[in-house]
């Protein structure tokens, strides 16, 4: 029993030094998904271990002796069942959680390029109608016409279409789900 017990200590060490070096990653687009499910699974052996190392303490504390190793597993089985135990780490895996959730737009956003706006949109060289903001690199284009722009860069399978904006640093390529409605830009407009 006494093995057992630090067996499982010595698991949830290791969960915490896999906790810290998760933590120490830099969050970025690429890999955000799949930090977050491995800090799940984390979780899901954090919950586990907490409860089954409950689960021998009680066990011990009650003194009840099993007289074989099946029924001490059934037994801590079913303490297991009914137990309400949360994982040791629960509050530092939050909180990472939270900071993989939030990491990156702080990682991608840029530094905004001007406080005042071209009204030509940098596509068609048209007069922005609908603007909408790319919330990486901050630039802003006609909906309509960058639409346009994303639709026929995929239909012909291009591989990069970035920003049209010369000289602007953001690599990535063009998506709607970076760009929203900017409406305030008719008032910033030169
Ligand atoms: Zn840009």
């Amino acid at each position: 029993m006494d093995l057992s017990l630090r067996n499982l200590k010595e698991v949830q060490n290791q969960l915490r030094r896999v906790l810290e070096s998760l933590n120490d990653l830099p969050v970025t687009d690429s890999n955000q998904a799949e930090l977050l499910r491995t800090l799940k699974q984390i979780e899901d052996e954090d919950n586990e271990m907490s409860k089954l190392k409950n689960a021998f303490e009680q066990l011990e504390e009650s003194g009840e002796k099993e007289d074989s190793p099946d029924a001490v597993l059934k037994k801590i089985a079913e303490i297991m069942e009914e137990s309400d135990v949360v994982g040791a780490f629960e509050d530092e895996i939050n909180r990472i959680r939270e900071k993989m959730e939030e990491g990156e737009e702080d990682e991608e956003e840029m530094e905004v390029v001007s406080a005042t706006y071209s009204k030509k949109d940098p596509i068609t060289k048209e007069d922005i109608k609908e603007p909408v903001k790319n919330r990486i690199c901050g630039h802003v284009y006609d909906k309509d016409s960058v639409k346009e722009f994303i639709q026929m860069n995929k239909a012909n399978r291009m591989a990069i279409y970035q920003c049209p904006v010369q000289g602007c640093g953001n690599k990535n390529n063009l998506s709607m789900d970076d760009l929203a409605p900017f409406p305030k830009f008719f008032e910033l407009c030169k």
